[in-house]
């Protein structure tokens, strides 16, 4: 960017002082010589009074989309509490569906070994959304210390004017930083950070796994809903209830809204789980590749001191020491914090991977 504006800066400069030279030569009226005097003037008091050597062309870009920013965070933290509110409200919508419409069906229909099957698997599935939903929404993402401290830290927050330890950014919504923030998560109306990051992956990956169990369940009793739906126009109209019309529609409602969440949710699970798997977070992610860009221009290789390899990633973002904890901490409610207080990043004893040495911020 700096370079470009100097490429065109550059020659605009060499005309000016060129012009300036034959003004002078050609010995122009005092008028104008004090003119351009005075422009001169001007243009260094100007630049006096509002000189800062971190200005830019970016400062400027920034502060005048500043009203535009100031207007997205207000509408998402004011409007937080309209998504949670829907989340609750459609989760519950397809949870008493399947208790009054697809329930019945399946007791009249399937062999008991099967009904049991999917009486377990759905309440469980049911249990871990509903868990980690609750407590990713109540639990703070945490937040770096006010006080004076001795810990190590990289910069200072520009908002906040405290410190900011490694992996800690500034949520402009929440107004107020965050440790190993992720993101701002609408639908959560919180903050995905240090304390709260396990349980936002672990609601997203058993929603979609919810979502898909309800899509493929009732992929039989959507077609026959749906193909019911279709005689609904036809002369003399069909001889259905009451009952069995809302039966149809909740069945055709249920499966297109599972199924779409499914595709969608799933596709920002797996999103995740890959940069879980590098040990990055949604931020870092493009932190670090602008830090793999100008390493690589520099002839250097660029090493995220969070990456601990694919499995130990995943140990550690679980909080998973032993084999007995797959069960127990994932396929299982469990509110365990994870490892570390969010501001020093030794790698746990467990991890055997040494992390890499060149750090990133
Ligand atoms: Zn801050
Ligand atoms: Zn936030």
């Amino acid at each position: 960017m700096r370079s470009r504006r100097s490429l065109l800066l550059g020659p605009a400069r060499l005309c000016l002082r060129l012009l300036l030279l034959l003004g002078y030569r050609r010995r122009c009226p005092p008028l104008l010589r004090n003119l351009v005097l005075r422009w001169r003037y001007g243009k260094v008091c100007l630049r006096s009074l509002l000189y800062n050597s971190f200005g830019g062309s970016d400062t400027v870009i920034d502060s005048a989309f500043e009203p535009v920013y100031w207007l997205v965070d207000n509408v998402i933290r004011w409007f937080g509490v309209v998504f949670v509110a829907l989340v609750i409200v459609l989760t519950s919508s397809i949870v008493a569906i399947a208790y009054l419409c697809v329930l019945p069906l399946i007791l009249h229909t399937y062999s008991v070994p099967r009904i049991c099957w999917h009486f377990v698997y759905s309440h469980w599935n049911l249990i871990l959304i509903v868990f980690h939903y609750y407590q990713a929404i109540t639990t703070p993402p945490g937040y770096p210390p006010q006080a004076k401290t001795d810990l190590a830290t990289v910069s200072i927050c520009k908002k906040c004017i405290y410190p900011k330890p490694a992996r800690t950014h500034h949520c402009s919504i929440c107004n107020r930083c965050v440790l190993k923030m992720d993101h701002h998560c609408p639908w959560l109306n919180n903050c995905v950070g240090h304390y709260n990051h396990r349980y936002f992956f672990s609601f997203c990956f058993f929603m979609t796994l919810g979502c898909v169990y309800c899509s493929f369940g009732s992929w039989d009793m959507f077609r026959e809903a749906y193909a019911a739906l279709e005689t609904y126009h036809q002369t003399p109209p069909p001889a259905f209830s009451f009952r069995e019309r809302m039966t149809h529609k909740s069945l055709v409602y249920l499966w297109f809204l599972c199924s779409s969440v499914a595709l969608a949710l799933g596709a920002l699970t797996v999103w995740h789980a890959v940069l879980i798997s590098r040990g990055e977070t949604s931020i870092e992610r493009h932190i670090n590749k602008k830090e793999r860009h100008r390493l690589s221009s520099k002839g250097k290789v660029f090493r995220n001191p969070y990456n601990y390899g694919c499995l130990d990633n995943w140990k550690v973002f679980l909080g998973v020491n032993t084999r007995r904890h797959w069960l127990t901490r994932v396929l299982l409610p469990s509110s365990h914090l994870p490892y570390g207080n969010g501001m020093t990043w030794d790698p746990p004893p467990y991890v055997i991977t040494p992390p890499d040495s060149v750090l990133a911020v």
